[in-house]
């Protein structure tokens, strides 16, 4: 992670971790939507000695998604105590602004370092403004309000959030951890803040940056407000991992945060991870749902053929999809696409053009337009991007 390896999608299970069943599921179910770190939450005994059961069902299972263990007060008395939940974890997240909470040492960080360098696991330090380090939030205020020209609060807090993430850097590689196993977070629930904060800490290290708004929010609220402080970074080159805290409603998908990591990457040109469906708004030339519905349907089963696409047809994931409501923009929007299809307006003929490499192939009518046109996508899937086996 970091450098010039790809930016990594990741996910947090909001399952009870001692529940090994339902956490296997939802490692899983985020796993099979393309996240590629899971964190656990480990805040008990009975959740480290599930972490290593669940660790082997999820292999049992074929996914090799590393699972990371998230601590917080306790996490220096579970590591020592449970070393085989320890040794399972793929990476440890300590919360520098609660291990030595009430103590005027840091020995439970330390000891979680420990635990790292022991069983050779990174670490992620990961700072929340939310639990941060009260005492050095003090010590930072008091320099503050000595100085000439005080700075505000605010200002002091988002430094502060950047200091208490170098500073537990330094100590753990003062603790003997290599620089190189140590990530560093330092997240906020503003956009603007989160912006500030990490284009700060990205200034002043070079350690590989888990970027995400905490906190993001229910629905087009979390949704927008994440893309809107991640592309900001993204776009400037910082980031080396993303997470969108999104909020889900009770019993909603949990994969929705991993779909929107994966959309925010593909939207801005970073990675691509699965064909984009083009889809006009629709408007008064529009007038039943028959074209939404197709473009949900063709979208959707994109999305669902992707696990068993992306390892038969490598490159399948930059395929352009063009599903338009009417023959204004139709046909210009599919010739753009690989393979595109506009559908009849209002008062338009019934029939419905297919363009493929930006050439008219056929045109569709009556009552299997849908069909019709996902066979055309399959066989234009399985031509384009089967692997070419060669013979010696
Ligand atoms: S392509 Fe046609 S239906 Fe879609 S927004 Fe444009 S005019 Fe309206």
């Amino acid at each position: 992670m970091g450098g010039v390896h790809p930016i990594v999608v990741q996910s947090m299970t909001n399952t009870d971790t001692a529940d090994v069943t339902a956490t296997v599921n939802q490692v899983l179910a985020l796993a099979n939507a393309g996240s590629e770190l899971v964190r656990v939450t480990v805040n008990t005994d009975e959740a480290a000695r599930a972490v290593p059961k669940i660790v082997d069902t999820v292999r049992m299972f074929g996914s090799r998604v590393p699972i990371i263990g998230d601590f917080h007060y306790n996490g220096h008395l579970l590591l020592k105590k449970y070393p085989d939940c320890a040794k399972a974890l793929s990476k440890y997240r300590i919360n520098p602004g609660n291990v030595n909470i009430g103590k005027k040492h840091d020995d439970n960080f330390r000891t979680m370092i420990e635990c790292a360098i022991e069983y050779g696991k990174p670490v992620r330090i990961g700072v929340n403004w939310g639990s941060l380090d009260g005492q050095l939030l003090t010590r930072m205020m008091d320099e503050n309000n000595s100085r000439a020209e005080p700075l505000d609060a605010q200002t002091v807090t988002m430094k502060a959030i950047v200091a208490s993430a170098l500073l537990s850097a330094e100590a753990a590689v003062g603790y003997g951890l290599p620089p190189g196993r140590i990530i560093l977070s330092a997240k906020v629930s503003n956009v603007q803040d989160l912006v500030t904060v990490y284009r700060d800490l990205a200034a002043q290290c070079s350690y590989p940056l888990h970027v995400g708004l905490t906190e993001a929010g229910l629905g087009s609220k979390g949704i927008v407000a994440t893309t809107a402080g991640l592309a900001i970074l993204l776009q400037e080159g910082i980031g080396d991992t993303i997470r969108a805290s999104l909020t889900p409603l009770p019993n909603g998908d949990r994969t929705e945060e991993v779909v929107v990591c994966q959309q925010v990457l593909q939207s801005l040109g970073i990675r691509s991870f699965t064909p984009q469906v083009t889809a006009c708004p629709g408007c008064g030339r529009t007038t039943s749902t028959f074209f939404q519905d197709m473009a949900d349907q063709i979208q959707t089963y994109l999305r669902t053929q992707m696990p068993v696409w992306k390892e038969q047809y490598p490159g399948v994931e930059e395929l352009k999809v063009a599903v338009m409501g009417c023959v204004v923009n139709g046909p210009g929007e599919s010739k753009h696409s690989h393979i595109g299809i506009s559908l009849p307006g209002t008062f338009e003929e019934p029939v419905a053009p297919v363009y493929v490499d930006g050439k008219l192939r056929t045109t569709l009518r009556g009552d299997h337009i849908v069909p019709e046109f996902i066979r055309i996508l399959d066989a234009y899937v399985a031509g384009r991007y089967s692997i070419q086996l060669t013979t010696a």
